[in-house]
């Protein structure tokens, strides 16, 4: 294990040259404050437990003293922010400070997130507040640990520093560890400009970090955005499947390599709402839970086009295959989502049957707003033989008629197939979490963070560290209480 000063950092995003990125130094802050260090990511980086708690450690990741052999940079890149092309943006107020290669040969790129301006600022101060920096801290964490590829982070700093929102906050920053941070929006600012000659050295670079079975071979950038499209189709149904809301799924942030990237106003689904807006800002519900998916689709087909100077030697050719990449994601989507559906309902087979069956009970859900993690997970107590309704699901779909007459056709569907009660409860409680990250439960550690206390964050990352097993703290498999439901969540961070 590597003490800090050993983290011997290796910026290979630098060596593509001054196109791709400004050269930037991190902004001090005041009085920075080591609130959390993730050990299981220290240990992705082979780090020493021991260097997390030195003070160096915290001056280095607030950005107050340089990382030995960082390469401090912010990277550019356009997107379409609400469907509206947006030609120059680029990290505002993050700072690629290089990549570590592990022991494993995992290559991951440290970024402090909130740690000044940079020449993509525009008119904003480069700084992130304490509230999005927890957001986002715990979001790694939640995702990560339902199974879902994620940028995490390594600390969370606090400071003292003023900074303005709607209100005066205080300055926070976390090092964001990821694969890579990459965007769709990274290609498409080159595409944009007519700079073709810059799409392929930032695709192999991409390829060679990430899809290193694909290095050298001539159909490298063809077979990375097949790859790229399918992954991102996997990702949105992974989200879909435990109501997970990005809120913001503009191109500049969606990830090259497939990983939930850039954490604003996601949210998580309490009482089901199929057209669920988990963003305060979206007032025409363009990233509402059931536009996910075909958002997804639209920007693949917006980094597809962007790349398709990669893809042939007539400009014909290039364009079928490119809209051949882009027609992938469809299929690939519906494969994934139907078979995570499957799972959540306890479903071994496909029958006739099936799809209208698990829509009914989403209409059911949809219909009373009933919690969507906790009526799942209550499906799991349902027995095969027993017409009564368990409480965990009566508990949360309150029309019991109407859920009785789907639980009729639900238990004959689970007859037709040979698996025991307990046998099925047990696959299903491995699919459907018990604890999500519910806003509420953030805003509880928000609160608690900002009188300087981690003790809720603690209890909190331990829950969601188990997501599936019943937690120490029965609030965070709970509903919010009725005071905390309509919690508003803006792109304000
Ligand atoms: P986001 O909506 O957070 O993905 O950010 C969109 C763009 O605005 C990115 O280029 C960010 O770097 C930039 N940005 C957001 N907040 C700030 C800020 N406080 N200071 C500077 N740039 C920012
Ligand atoms: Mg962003
Ligand atoms: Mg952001």
């Amino acid at each position: 294990l590597r003490r800090l000063d050993a983290l011997r950092l290796d910026n290979r995003f630098a060596r593509l040259g001054e196109a791709y990125f400004s050269r930037v130094t991190p902004t001090p802050l005041t009085n920075p404050r080591l609130l959390h260090a993730n050990a299981e990511v220290a240990a992705l980086l082979d780090l020493d437990p021991a260097a997390v708690g030195e003070p160096s450690f915290t001056q280095v990741f607030a950005g107050n003293a340089p990382l030995p052999g960082g390469d401090p940079l912010a990277m550019l890149y356009a997107g379409h922010q609400f469907g509206v092309w947006v030609p120059q943006l680029g990290d505002g107020r993050a700072i690629l400070l290089g990549q570590v290669r592990n022991a494993r040969g995992a290559s991951w790129d440290l970024q402090l997130k909130g740690a000044g301006q940079t020449p993509y600022s525009r008119f904003a101060d480069g700084r992130a507040v304490l509230r999005s920096s927890v957001r986002e801290y715990l979001a790694g964490e939640a995702l990560h640990h339902l199974g879902i590829p994620t940028t995490r982070a390594l600390c969370l700093i606090a400071a003292d520093d003023p900074v303005r929102r709607e209100t005066m906050e205080t300055a926070a920053v976390i090092c964001r560890v990821a694969p890579s941070h990459v965007r769709f929006g990274s290609f498409e600012v080159f595409y944009s400009r007519g700079q073709f000659e810059r799409l392929a050295p930032l695709a192999d670079h991409v390829i060679d970090e990430h899809f290193a079975d694909l290095s050298g071979r001539p159909d490298r950038h063809l077979r990375w955005l097949e790859r790229i499209t399918d992954l991102t189709a996997e990702l949105i149904a992974a989200w879909q499947a435990v109501g997970f809301c990005h809120g913001v799924m503009n191109t500049d942030n969606m990830s090259a390599v497939g990983v939930t990237l850039d954490f604003g106003p996601y949210g998580f689904i309490d009482g089901f709402d199929g057209h669920h807006i988990c963003n305060h800002s979206d007032e025409g519900g363009r990233y509402a839970y059931d536009n996910q998916p075909r958002i997804g689709h639209w920007n693949c087909s917006r980094l597809v086009q962007a790349c398709v100077p990669l893809l042939g030697e007539t400009p014909e050719a290039a364009a079928e295959l490119g809209q051949s990449i882009v027609d992938r994601y469809p299929e690939t989507y519906s494969r994934a989502m139907t078979g995570r559906w499957r799972a959540k309902f306890g479903l071994l087979d496909a029958h006739d049957g099936d799809e209208d069956l698990m829509n009914r009970f989403l209409t059911l859900l949809h219909r009373g707003r009933s919690d969507f993690t906790l009526s799942f997970r209550g499906l799991a107590a349902v027995r095969a033989d027993d017409a009564a309704i368990p409480a965990a699901l009566g508990d949360q779909v309150l029309d019991h008629d109407a859920l009785g007459g789907w639980l009729a056709d639900y238990r004959a569907r689970l007859r037709a197939q040979s698996e025991d009660d307990a046998g099925r409860a047990a696959r299903m409680n491995r699919v459907n979490p018990l604890v999500v990250l519910r806003n509420h439960l953030a805003q509880r550690v928000i609160d608690d963070c900002a009188q300087g206390s981690t003790v809720e964050l603690e209890r909190l990352l331990a829950s969601l560290r188990r997501p599936y097993e019943e937690p120490a703290q029965a609030a965070h498999a709970a509903v919010p209480p009725p005071d905390a439901r309509h919690i508003a969540v803006s792109c304000s961070s």
